[in-house]
């Protein structure tokens, strides 16, 4: 039995301050949470966030790392720089920074293999655009992000990390895919790690739903057979968040 995972993306949201005001909101909130509740948030928020919640259920999160161990990078973070300062996790390869920020497949691969070996334990984020959905390309093309981020990762790593698939169009819009489209693609990822790794491997890894999930969304969604949890970027800002780790 898989144990879900929540996962709250502040995206670059939240000063210091903050950010530990709402962490001061959401402890008592996520406390009965029987998942695992994880908040990413931004790089200069990770130390006040790792104080703020020390002795709690909640574990922290990069929302990006850089796939070299140290050097002349100017603005970029490692993930030595981020397990040092009390993170867990790591989200890779979200929609924004392949948008945005011109993160291609290769770049997420070097991103998950850096994660891994250092010990952190990544979330890979895949999804299609509203565009690729029309054409009927979704399972295609979320099953070659995946083939790609995973290359190099042995089934044993693979076990232990989290994939959130989260389609473009319904991140931030509040449209929500339905239960039955976030289902039906997040078996197909299961699918695809199985013909990569094997039934183990498949059973073991958690896979997110992410896309505008909300307090009134998320337990239809979770109680899919393959969905593990949830990646929530806007309802993670609110006290909605401790409505969806109990979800
Ligand atoms: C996200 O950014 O990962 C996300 C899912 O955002 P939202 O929940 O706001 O759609």
């Amino acid at each position: 039995m898989r144990k879900k995972i929540v996962a709250g993306n502040w995206k670059m949201n939240m000063t210091p301050s903050e950010a530990v005001a709402l962490c001061e909101t959401l402890k008592p909130l996520v406390a009965e949470s029987e998942a695992d509740v994880v908040l990413c948030v931004p790089a200069i928020d990770i130390c006040p966030v790792v104080e703020a919640v020390r002795g709690t259920n909640i574990a922290v999160g990069a929302e990006n790392l850089y796939y070299e161990d140290k050097g002349a990078y100017t603005g970029e973070i490692s993930a030595d720089m981020i397990l040092d300062a009390g993170a867990k996790y790591v989200i890779i390869g979200h929609s924004e920074r392949r948008d945005y920020f011109k993160e291609t497949d290769a770049i997420i691969n070097k991103k998950v293999l850096k994660a891994l070996e250092k010990g952190l334990i990544p979330i890979v984020c895949c999804g299609e655009t509203l565009e690729q959905r029309e054409q009927g390309i979704t399972i295609d093309w979320v099953r070659m992000q995946i083939k790609i981020a995973f290359q190099g990762v042995s089934a044993e790593q693979a076990k232990g990390m989290v994939i959130a698939y989260e389609p473009i169009w319904a991140i931030g819009t509040g449209v929500t895919a339905t239960t039955e489209q976030a289902q039906e693609v997040c078996k197909a990822i299961r699918d695809v790690i199985c013909e990569v790794y094997g039934t183990d491997t498949a059973e073991a890894i958690r896979i997110q739903y992410g896309g505008s999930v909300n307090a009134k969304n998320a337990a239809e969604l979770f109680a899919q057979p393959d969905i593990d949890g949830g990646l929530v970027g806007g309802a993670s800002l609110k006290a909605d968040f401790g409505v969806i780790a109990t979800a």
